[in-house]
């Protein structure tokens, strides 16, 4: 949907067809952009029958911010920052507020977000309700770790405030809790200093898997940020094959002196547009064999202390508005696993089966997660995660992804909701152990069910 029909939408609740960022599954609701609390509260109390869930950037890989016949709230109404402490990095602002935005605001007076995902066009609220990630979770954890407290808006109009204090069981249920336990009004987050917006970045080009591995774990004690782009078509000795980069924030000396009279200088504008349809076959097994290829070659074997900007290094695609729709009209399928420590024969099996199946993933990341947040639905745990995206017209992409659940599952493993559209509600039970304690504070919370999404729905959440 574009940003246009959402403001077309306004409060009346027009149906709008709606996709997440995968543009699969596409499903019909009324879309809502309420801009004020009480209007948040009203929009929940007519929300029945079919229940209502709250969407961000809609940046969430499939349904989870989508509610076939019943109400999806737009947060992006909800946009002011609510106050920002420049001595401490306290910052307190409403759910729709981007992190791009947190950004803009934070770097002026020399302030990150603790955790970025592979975009910054997300919400608080989105990066609270998938608790994400970013290349610091060795280092920093997930997202919901550096957040102080939550205002919620609980499906019986009731406002708490959560702390991991004063509130521990809503507070952690809502952070990964994916929109259910309520709408998040506002939030308060502790930034991190920096001293310039850029990175200081070495790079390695690993030959095979087993490179890249050892390679992830040496930079995780060296480096506040690391991670793998892989080769995921490469086989026999160059299966796995990765370029690594690792880097940390730049002080104001590590910059060349042309940086150095604005060191905190952050121009976030995408540079490109990708055309608004492209045709189906764009991207193919053979042309991401191609692409990969390049990219590989163009990468050093080694490289040290290159300075890059935030957007180069942590948001590389966001470099290209819209580059979704690359993968023509079918869309195309997230799939991201972690499985423990110790499973890495596990990661090896699974990139040889990917690899044997000339499954074309465009963009496949390999990272190493730290220690777990408290989050019931909370994807990190520690251990070794890998993302991939498939063309969702893939030939034998359900078969293959089937096998994939059921060796991270027998490892200990478990997917990803903010980019699962496929697991099977059993699969998902047994991933997350702690799923049966969110259902049963769901059923106390939200009896009539006024909180429901595409996702609750298939999964039983
Ligand atoms: C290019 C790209 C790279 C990505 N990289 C990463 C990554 O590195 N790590 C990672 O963890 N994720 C990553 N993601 C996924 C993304 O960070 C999450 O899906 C995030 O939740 C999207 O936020 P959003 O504001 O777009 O929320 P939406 O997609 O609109 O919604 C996501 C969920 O949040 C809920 N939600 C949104 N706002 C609220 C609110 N105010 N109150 C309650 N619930 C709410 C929705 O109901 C839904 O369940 C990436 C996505 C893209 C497109």
């Amino acid at each position: 949907m574009s940003e246009r029909a959402i403001r077309q939408a306004g409060m009346t609740g027009r149906p709008v067809a709606l996709t997440g960022w995968g543009r699969v599954d596409p499903t019909v609701a009324r879309v809502a952009e309420p801009s004020r609390r009480d209007e948040v509260a009203g929009l929940l109390e007519a929300a029945l029958p079919r229940g209502a869930i709250a969407r961000g950037l809609g940046r969430s890989y499939n349904n989870a911010a989508q509610n076939e016949g019943g109400l999806v709230i737009m947060t992006t109404g909800l946009r002011r920052i609510l106050s920002f402490d420049q001595a401490s990095g306290l910052i307190s602002c409403e759910a729709g507020v981007s992190l791009e935005t947190l950004m803009t605001t934070g770097l002026q007076a020399g302030w990150f977000v603790p955790v970025s995902p592979g975009t910054r066009q997300v919400t608080i609220g989105g990066a609270i309700a998938a608790d994400v990630h970013g290349k610091n979770h060795h280092r920093a954890g997930s997202f919901a770790r550096h957040v102080r407290w939550i205002d919620l808006l609980l499906p019986d109009g009731r406002e708490l405030r959560l702390s991991p204090d004063a509130n521990p069981r809503l507070f952690w249920a809502t952070a990964g809790g994916m929109g259910l336990t309520g709408v998040i009004l506002r939030a308060e987050l502790q930034l991190t200093k920096v001293e310039t917006s850029r990175l200081v970045v070495d790079t390695v080009r690993t030959v095979d898997l087993d490179e890249a591995m050892a390679c992830l774990a040496e930079a995780d004690g060296r480096y506040g940020y690391t991670v793998a782009w892989l080769d995921c078509l490469a086989s026999g000795k160059r299966l796995g094959r990765s370029v690594v980069t690792s880097g940390d924030f730049a002080a104001v000396a590590d910059l060349p002196a042309t940086d150095r009279r604005q060191p905190l200088a952050f121009s976030p504008a995408a540079r490109l547009r990708a055309p608004a349809s492209c045709p189906p076959g764009l991207i193919t097994r053979y042309t991401v064999a191609l692409a990969n290829e390049a990219w590989y070659r163009k990468a050093p074997r080694r490289r040290e202390g290159e300075i890059q900007t935030i957007g180069t290094f942590f948001h590389p695609l966001d470099g290209i508005r819209n580059w979704n729709t690359v993968y023509g009209p079918g869309g195309f399928r997230q799939y991201q696993f972690v499985v423990p420590f110790g499973q890495e024969q596990v990661v090896r099996a699974l990139v040889e089966r990917i690899s044997a199946a000339h499954a074309p993933s465009f963009v496949t990341v390999l990272k190493r997660f730290g220690p777990a947040d408290e989050g019931y639905l909370s994807f990190p745990m520690p251990g070794w995660t890998l993302a991939l995206d498939f063309p969702a017209r893939t030939p034998g992409l359900t078969a293959l992804l089937l096998g994939l659940d059921d060796a991270v599952l027998t490892a200990g493993g478990r997917v990803y909701l903010a980019k699962d559209s496929r697991v099977s509600p059993e699969v998902l039970a047994a991933m997350y152990p702690r799923l049966a304690d969110f259902r049963q504070l769901r059923a106390e919370l939200d009896p009539a069910g006024r909180l429901a999404s595409d996702l609750s729905r298939r999964l039983g959440l």
